[in-house]
């Protein structure tokens, strides 16, 4: 049996489909017979081509929209012209292409428009497609993935996430990632058991070997015997009718048991996500995180587009809230586009606000998008990352001059609309009584929080033993934010997953949240916990909590906590 981290609950039964990582790296050579090496150029431009045919037929409007850019680039004479007269001069058709593909993506890339920068993304694509086919690799896509399948890759990324038909896969299998990886979260709202940090899964697993992989205890059991199948097919069947019983929550406030009233929302990535919220009764959105909006594109969505989606999340969710979160790049979640550099240290580098600050076109654009949606909803701007006050008024000024544009426009808005943040780093934290002061909410996100606290990336596990929640500096850290948004009578929710476990809850309870804001399918769980806690109970467990100088005793504690 290979063991990881359970990361998206459930039990996953199938056929392991193997998604391998091919090198594009070659070894220049120098051609002698420059015809034949020029026929197979051309044989390869007619299988690129051949293959984002294939694509753009099968793929939705924007994706064939992007299918066509690449066509014809891939048949643009002057291109594969250039190319060619590389070839006649000797080398080799990869670093012939390699050569002017580069060429065009640094100039491109340079251009002051934001238009002609994203052509350079379409280059690396046409590029790396080619190089694929000239030196014969076959990929496996995760889209082609068979009903049944267990995905079995290196690392999940959240752009593998988004190519998922959730209908053909088991489950997931990664041999990185954690808990708080963005690609973790995401398997938790297509609900797909998902296990990731599988030390050798890809050596171990062969494709269409039979697979278990439960999502809630990490375990993957590979070629199972009949006894084993047996028991996951009942483990599967239990799991399956504890998700039914929850039922008797649907409909129903979110209340303690005292009859303390709670706002459960939900995370969403996409604007459809927003009828899961509904669909699993969530009451609202608290985190929308716009990147994911970003990340499925080539290029910048412009404001139209971004204003339908925004607008879309506001129609289906009615007078239920909806919290945009600004555009959050950097860390995990890249946007290949916009030309960003590598960084030695991404998670402390040019991200989220940062970047929108000195980007202010494309801030600005956004904070259009997300107002003129406002007029058809109950909508709210949240900005990630914030360290120091100078950049909430600075993002908060940007909002006024937005405001100020559209009524001269005499484009609708709201005109009260809130603006919030996110104490997600330990700065924030620290300031939270003075930050509380700038903001009309704040939304704690525990999965950076936790990572800036204890200096660790969510991702590495060999930090993994440090990066928790119920480490005693970041619930002093939670403790602190609730108690000066209280302070200054702002609303205060939990967006980060720590929202979500149920050992939180009587810490949360205690210390004064508002609202818990979960991935959809943890809404009704989540209903049924707070249910459970009266305001004494839990205070009396946070009490106890909040002595402990360590997290392990932490543990036994909250094990032997009344409800577990
Ligand atoms: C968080 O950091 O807790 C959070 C909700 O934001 P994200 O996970 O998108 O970084
Ligand atoms: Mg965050």
């Amino acid at each position: 049996m290979l063991k990881g981290t359970g990361v998206s609950a459930g039990i996953g039964i199938g056929k392991a489909l193997l998604i391998e990582e091919h090198s594009l790296e070659y070894t220049p050579v120098t051609i002698t017979e420059p015809q034949a090496e020029i026929q197979r150029f051309r044989d390869a431009v007619a299988a690129t081509k051949k293959q984002a045919e294939a694509l753009r037929s099968s793929a939705g409007e924007k994706e064939a929209e992007i299918m066509l850019g690449h066509i014809s680039l891939i048949e643009d004479p002057f291109l594969t012209g250039e190319i060619e007269k590389l070839i006649g001069g000797g080398q080799c058709a990869e670093s012939s292409l390699e050569q002017m593909c580069d060429m065009f993506i640094s100039i491109f890339s340079a251009a002051d428009d934001d238009l002609t920068r994203q052509r350079a993304a379409d280059v690396r694509d046409v590029k790396a497609g080619m190089l694929s086919v000239l030196l014969g690799i076959d990929e496996v896509k995760i889209s082609d993935a068979p009903e049944g399948s267990i995905i079995v890759v290196k690392e999940l990324t959240p752009s593998m996430i988004a190519e998922i038909k959730k209908e053909n896969v088991a489950g997931i299998i990664a041999e990185t990632g954690s808990t708080t990886s963005h690609s973790a979260i995401l398997a938790r709202v297509l609900e797909i058991p998902a296990v990731m940090s599988v030390d050798g899964a890809l050596m171990s697993i062969m494709g269409g070997d039979t697979v278990i992989c439960d999502g809630k205890t990490g375990e993957v059991i590979v070629s199972p015997v009949e006894s084993e199948l047996n028991e996951y097919i009942a483990k599967r069947e239990r799991f399956v009718k504890e998700k039914a019983e929850l039922e008797q929550y649907r409909g129903k406030p979110t209340v303690s048991a005292d009859g303390t009233k709670y706002e459960l929302v939900c995370n969403i990535g996409k604007p459809d996500d927003a009828a899961k919220a509904v669909e699993n009764d969530g009451e609202g959105v608290g985190l929308f995180r716009t990147e994911f909006l970003f990340m499925d594109k080539t290029s910048v969505p412009t404001e139209d587009e971004q204003f339908d989606a925004y607008k879309k999340a506001a129609l289906i969710l009615k007078d239920r809230p909806l919290i945009i979160r600004t555009l959050d790049i950097g860390g995990d979640k890249e946007i290949p586009y916009l030309g960003l550099e590598k960084e030695d240290n991404p998670f402390m580098g040019f991200r989220a606000i940062r970047y929108c600050l000195k980007y202010r076109g494309l801030f600005r654009t956004q904070l259009r998008a997300i107002l003129r949606a406002s007029a058809y909803g109950n909508v709210s701007i949240m900005f990630p990352l914030i360290t120091c006050v100078e950049e909430v008024r600075a993002g908060r000024l940007l909002v006024e001059e937005m405001k100020d544009e559209l009524r001269e426009e005499g484009i609708a808005f709201d005109e009260n609309i809130k603006v919030g943040i996110m104490v997600e780093t330990a700065a924030a934290a620290v300031i939270a009584d003075v930050l509380a002061k700038e903001s009309d909410f704040f939304s704690i996100g525990t999965n950076d929080l936790t990572g800036y606290t204890m200096a660790c990336d969510r991702g590495n596990g060999n930090v993994a033993y440090l990066y928790s929640v119920m480490q005693p500096s970041v619930l002093r850290m939670i403790r602190r934010t609730i108690e000066c948004a209280a302070k200054e009578g702002i609303p205060v929710g939990m967006c980060g997953e720590a929202a979500a476990d149920p050992l939180m809850t009587p810490l949360l309870i205690s210390f004064g949240l508002t609202e818990f804001s979960v991935s959809a399918p943890s809404v009704l769980r989540l209903r049924k916990n707070i249910a459970s806690w009266t305001k004494e109970r839990a205070d009396e467990v946070a009490t106890e909590a909040m002595k402990l100088e360590t997290r392990y005793y932490f543990l036994e504690v909250r094990g032997a906590a009344e409800g577990f």
